[in-house]
């Protein structure tokens, strides 16, 4: 959005799923506002239904980021359909993966030929070596697009897999204080992209996470913290000092995401479970 001149204004999440919370849309909308660009974290949908009749209040276009939820549905409707254009990532640790790279899907044809004027380089495409616009080299190679199209094969398998992986961990840590499970919305099929923990007592001291990871680490299992609220990040905490989204904040400093590969088989997910059995007890 930034390298487009635009300013994103952020709006806080809701606790469970860690997607935009609805409610905060209409007093951070003004006059200015032209969009809406909800992400679908860690593979579950944000809330389509309320973020569409926002949008259509407010005459707002809606850009999902579907990176990390290929395949997700929100009332079983697939994740990037709801609005004027939808990003997907075919980053390494994706639900598929070309590499680098990614999608961008739209059902309106004029988007469609700005994006594709944009990507290859601003070149008219009647009109060879001539740029009507400053371009970019988004360009995906013939190799990349071909591993994608094989992946694609796979993708109902891979996500089979994040699933069975997500009902393992569900059953094996829903007994343990302490920390508090990933959420499924009435609305929503997740994909489960990461499975991902929080450490209640994190929220308060964020060291406990750290020391939590230390462990696994120690016994062989990789983690992950969960990302850093946007807002935080030096280019956008430099526009906006003051800001403070409290939920977003307590996700960040308390969330781990937990091996998650479609490789990992039930012993291993066995173990990683009895580890953290073992930490927390
Ligand atoms: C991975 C990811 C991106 C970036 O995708 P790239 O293909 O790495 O550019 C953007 N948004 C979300 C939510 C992601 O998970």
């Amino acid at each position: 959005m930034r390298y487009c001149g635009a300013t994103p204004v952020f709006v806080d999440v809701e606790e469970d799923t860690g997607n935009m919370n609805p409610d905060e849309i209409p007093r951070k909308t003004t006059s200015r506002t032209k969009g809406i660009v909800p992400v679908h974290l860690y593979g579950h949908p944000a809330n389509m239904g309320a973020i569409q009749e926002l949008a259509n209040e407010f005459k707002l276009w809606i850009l999902e980021d579907a990176a990390e939820a290929h395949g997700a549905l929100y009332k079983n409707q697939k994740v990037g359909s709801f609005g004027q254009a939808a990003t997907y990532s075919f980053y390494g640790n994706k639900i598929i993966t070309t590499g680098e790279g990614g999608m961008i899907t739209t059902n309106d044809d004029k988007l469609a030929s700005q994006m594709r004027l944009f990507k290859g380089q601003g070149q008219d495409p009647n009109r060879r070596y001539w740029f009507p616009v400053i371009g970019y080299n988004y360009r995906m190679t013939n190799v990349e697009a071909a591993i994608g199209l094989a992946q694609l094969e796979r993708i109902e398998y891979l996500i089979r897999r994040k699933l069975e992986i997500a009902a393992s961990y569900g059953t094996r840590l829903q007994n343990l204080k302490g920390i508090v499970l990933p959420v499924e919305k009435d609305y929503a099929k997740s994909v489960f992209w990461l499975y991902n923990i929080r450490i209640k007592s994190a929220e308060q001291n964020p060291g406990i996470r750290e020391s939590f990871m230390g462990f696994l680490k120690d016994q062989g299992i990789e983690t992950r913290p969960f990302f850093h609220p946007i807002h935080l990040l030096p280019p956008y905490q430099a526009m906006q000092q003051k800001l403070s989204l409290p939920v977003s904040e307590q996700l960040g400093a308390s969330g781990v995401s937990l091996p998650s590969s479609p490789s990992l088989t039930e012993d291993d997910i066995s173990y990683i479970c009895d580890m953290v059995t073992r930490w927390l007890s």
